[in-house]
């Protein structure tokens, strides 16, 4: 048997090595900064977070050191960063308890999960998907994965993302509602985790939208640096 077309595998190089870490899904979660959570007109006290998924080829990597451009998607007029910590799955894992859910963790990241905000909202409104707010083409920067053997298990540090030069979003992960243990553990009651999974681990206050030109600078807890522009 041959495959009728040859479909390249979504990959992200791994920092300090040639090896790249092998795309299979990506999990988003919604609402995990209770300041965000009030400025998209919500409780974090009675909407906890949730999750969502864009596929594995949204994904736009951002080799440190350069600006990568991504394509200033269709069909908006309110396209918002949301800057975010990435945790790269390298385990498999059912049900995890929270004590063992730092052992499926093979890295970190930094990455936007950027957002169609108008259709999102009116999908969310109308009861109906997200994908077209938040699953687009290009819509997951990401820059290299840092293995936790070498930056250790990641559960603080600042958070931040500066547009054309200005700071837009700054937090610090002692901020998650759900820590990362408590996203993967919970996530893994839905999902069965599996080497290659990627998570997005949700987004601080301060979102807001970028036009054609713009340049983001982001950061989070020490894992690098990417730095988009939108053309
Ligand atoms: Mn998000």
């Amino acid at each position: 048997m041959s495959t009728v077309f040859d479909v390249p595998q979504a990959t992200v190089p791994i920092h300090g090595s040639g090896d790249t870490f092998p795309a299979r899904r990506i999990y988003c979660v919604g609402r995990n900064y209770a300041a965000h959570a009030r400025e998209m007109g919500f409780d974090p006290d009675r909407d906890p977070p949730f999750f969502f998924c864009k596929p594995a080829d949204a994904l736009l990597y951002c080799p440190p050191g350069e600006t990568a451009d991504m394509p200033y998607p269709s069909r908006t007029e309110n396209l918002h960063h949301e800057i975010e910590l990435v945790v790269a799955i390298g385990g498999t894992g059912r049900d995890v308890a929270v004590a063992d859910a730092n052992a499926l963790v093979f890295g970190y990241a930094v990455g936007l999960d950027m957002t169609r905000r108008d259709l999102q909202v009116a999908m969310r409104d109308k009861g109906r998907p997200w994908e077209a707010g938040k699953a687009f083409d290009w819509s997951a920067p990401i820059g290299p994965i840092h293995r936790v053997e070498d930056t250790g298990i990641v559960e603080s540090g600042e958070i931040e993302v500066s547009v054309n030069g200005e700071v837009r979003q700054k937090s610090d992960l002692t901020h998650l509602i759900w820590s990362i243990p408590e996203v993967i553990a919970n996530l893994s009651t839905l999902f069965e985790l599996k080497p290659g999974d990627i998570i997005y681990t949700g987004t601080p206050e301060g979102v807001g939208a970028v036009q054609r030109g713009d340049v983001m600078t982001g950061r989070a807890a020490g894992v690098g640096e990417i730095r988009v522009r939108m053309v």
